[in-house]
């Protein structure tokens, strides 16, 4: 599955939103143990209210919804490249995840320290890339040295990682990201496994006091403007009204929500917003027994969809029966939507759609 890192400075509301995530009844959250080394680590049901539309159709018992981890990952303050704090532990876990969600303290509260002294999102911000930028020229450096030896043979993955390597290691050297580099579609799997810290996308999470729950603040507008720039992702959501709603049930939470003036929960948006962030789609298989949402990546052609429910579905793909979400609504169902003559027989080059209902064919 994909896997959102929860980072940010000491004190800005990480865990009381991790503890919300995976709290709300509709994640139904199978939390493992924490301890000091492992990270926090939950796994968050995708929001859809699609899928509950084509069960009520389709006369579904059940629905499964499709899920996304998140992971607490404590520890992180200045000098963290260099040690400090849970250091190097934790730079470790943002490795493995696809993408970071980057809390940022937007709330004024007198009660909580804030470690560096005064309410500043935006230098915030830097603070930890700083530290992540520090501790990617590091181990570039000492990835690059261990590379040397091969590149003296005719060692083409090494040579190819070793340039990876040397572009990013200019960016940072040069003050930027590496996700300010564009790699090109032949590279983009070896990139992605060099696991660089400030490759990965970036979702700021500004946790807001509880009035700004709708609107945002000043604050907010600062790092919206940094998010435009950046190229990043960014919700507004206010930690302590998420911690309570996670406590109530359906419909009071949806009073909760109107008393607010809020129109859907804060999480539902982060899980989207890091949903859309890591580029991936929803598509469905609806039957008497259970409609179920499924994860794929964008651009993914119909067999590699079909493995994601099954490695057998992909090896002896056949065809896919396909019904876009919108003609099986109106068809009220596959009847219908045949008659429509909406129901299509797509083969191995079809590039599933988001909201695709499906049905595979293959050999056993
Ligand atoms: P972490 O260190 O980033 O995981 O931060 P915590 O989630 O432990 O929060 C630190 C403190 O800030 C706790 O006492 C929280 O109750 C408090 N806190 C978190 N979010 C908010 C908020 O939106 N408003 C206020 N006033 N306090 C908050």
């Amino acid at each position: 599955g994909f896997k959102m890192g929860i980072v940010g400075l000491p004190n800005v509301g990480k865990s009381t939103l991790f503890n919300a995530l995976t709290k709300t009844a509709a994640a139904q959250a199978a939390n493992f143990p924490f301890c000091t080394i492992e990270p926090n680590v939950g796994d968050v049901a995708v929001p859809d209210a699609r899928l509950d539309t084509l069960a009520s159709i389709a006369g579904s018992k059940q629905t499964i919804p499709t899920r996304l981890t998140f992971v607490d990952i404590a520890g992180l303050v200045r000098g963290a490249s260099r040690g400090e704090g849970l250091g190097n532990q934790f730079l470790a876990n943002i490795r493995e995840c696809d993408a970071v969600a980057h809390v940022l303290r937007c709330f004024e509260d007198d009660d909580i320290t804030h470690v560096e002294g005064k309410i500043d999102p935006v230098a915030d911000a830097e603070t930890i890339e700083t530290e992540l930028m520090l501790a990617d020229l590091e181990s570039i450096e000492r990835r690059r040295a261990n590379l040397a030896r091969k590149l003296k043979g005719s060692d083409k993955e090494a040579a190819d990682q070793d340039r990876l390597l040397a572009m990013a290691q200019k960016a940072l050297e040069e003050g930027r990201p590496a996700r300010s580099i564009t790699v090109s579609a032949e590279d983009a799997k070896e990139w992605r496994m060099l696991q660089l810290l400030t490759a990965k996308p970036v979702l700021f999470v500004c946790n807001v006091e509880e009035a700004s729950a709708a609107d945002g603040n000043s604050q907010t507008a600062r790092v919206a403007e940094m998010a435009a720039e950046q190229g990043a992702g960014m919700v507004v959501i206010s930690a302590r009204i998420e911690e309570e709603i996670s406590q109530l049930d359906a419909e009071e939470s949806e009073m909760f929500l109107a008393e607010m003036g809020l129109e859907e929960a804060g999480l539902d948006r982060l899980i989207r917003a890091g949903y859309d962030l890591l580029g991936l789609q929803t598509y469905f298989t609806v039957g008497p027994k259970e409609a179920r949402a499924w994860t794929i990546t964008q651009g993914t052609l119909a067999p590699g969809a079909a493995g994601v429910i099954h490695g057998d579905f992909e090896k002896g793909f056949i065809r896919a029966e396909t019904i876009a979400f919108d003609d099986y609504v109106a068809g009220n169902g596959e009847a219908g939507a045949k008659e429509a003559g909406k129901f299509r027989v797509e083969g191995k080059t079809y590039e599933v759609k988001d909201g695709d209902v499906l049905h595979f064919l293959f050999n056993a």
